[in-house]
């Protein structure tokens, strides 16, 4: 009777089980400027020419196993902007870029190869949500032509503006044709929750994996909470910012717009509020990989 009762309780605990892991994807190395990283009262073009303090920063990926299979948050960079001259097709970007980021990147860091390394082959990932379109989030696009790509409208929109590359946006590397490109737009809600939010997006229709807007990095950037019963809620946020705790004590970037992120931030620490265990992931912290593991440690076990 006991034994019979035990099993039926893990047999519940399965049917409730959406999400198998999280795992954090090694996308190479870079460093930016501290000025960038932690923010700065100069002018952002003063700190790319004259900025001398360079830090370090990983550039990762997070990989969720659901139960209708293996999605992608993020896609990384792809090392041929180092090995390619003309990656970058406008010569004012290869100028910058190199006083922006110092990138350290082989070939193993292209995103099948990241995959394959951590046993998947890259044909498995059905989606990729793109947080947002910069090159260190979207690099990856071209190799995974089977997926289904996520990005928000209001960040779609930027590509038809006179000079997406001006955000670091490359069209060349975004307008390809064997992306299949999906743009999502927010709904509304009555979930209490994300009241502060301008709407939601269900990317599995289980509430396991919910998309928010969480704009000021760049305009269309969005945040990804994942919750699983057992475990803490994690939230991944992209680039809103660099690490946890500078969006805990309101410290924004060097780049980005300042009045946005700043709401943006009061929105996620609102969120906390609600969930007391979010769990706040930056993609460029290296402290992601931790974070992870602990709060997605089970910790019933009958
Ligand atoms: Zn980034």
């Amino acid at each position: 009777m006991m034994q019979a009762q035990t099993v039926g309780a893990a047999e519940n605990h399965e049917l409730n089980r959406q999400i198998e892991s999280i795992r954090v994807l090694d996308c190479g190395q870079a460093e930016q400027h501290a000025e960038h990283r932690y923010g700065s009262r100069l002018p952002k073009l003063w700190w790319v020419f004259f900025g001398r303090q360079w830090v370090s920063l990983p550039v990762q990926c997070f990989l969720i196993a659901h139960r209708d299979g293996l999605l992608l948050f993020d896609t990384g960079i792809d090392p041929a902007i180092i090995s390619e001259k003309r990656y970058i097709k406008q010569a004012v970007g290869r100028f910058l870029l190199p006083r922006i980021f110092r990138f350290h990147l082989t070939e193993i860091h292209r995103i099948d190869h990241v995959l394959e390394r951590a046993g998947i082959p890259a044909s498995d990932i059905r989606k990729a949500v793109i947080s947002h379109l910069h090159f260190d989030h979207a690099g990856g696009i071209a190799r995974l032509p089977q997926a289904d790509l996520l990005v928000s409208e209001r960040e779609w929109k930027i590509l038809s503006s006179p000079h997406p590359e001006h955000e670091w946006i490359l069209r060349e590397h975004l307008e390809i044709p064997s992306a299949k490109w999906q743009q999502i737009s927010f709904g509304p809600t009555d979930d209490p929750l994300f009241e502060e939010f301008d709407g939601i997006y269900d990317v599995a229709g289980d509430s396991s994996m919910i998309l928010l807007p969480t704009p000021g990095h760049t305009p269309g950037s969005m945040s990804l909470l994942i919750r699983q019963e057992g475990w803490d809620p994690v939230l991944l946020v992209g680039d809103l910012t660099y690490e946890t705790g500078l969006l805990e004590q309101d410290i924004v970037p060097g780049i980005g717009d300042k009045k946005t992120l700043l709401a943006t931030f009061a929105k996620i620490r609102r969120l906390r509020q609600l969930l007391p265990d979010l769990t706040i992931v930056a993609s460029h912290d290296f402290a992601a990989e931790e974070a992870i593991s602990r709060s997605t440690k089970l910790d019933k076990n009958p």
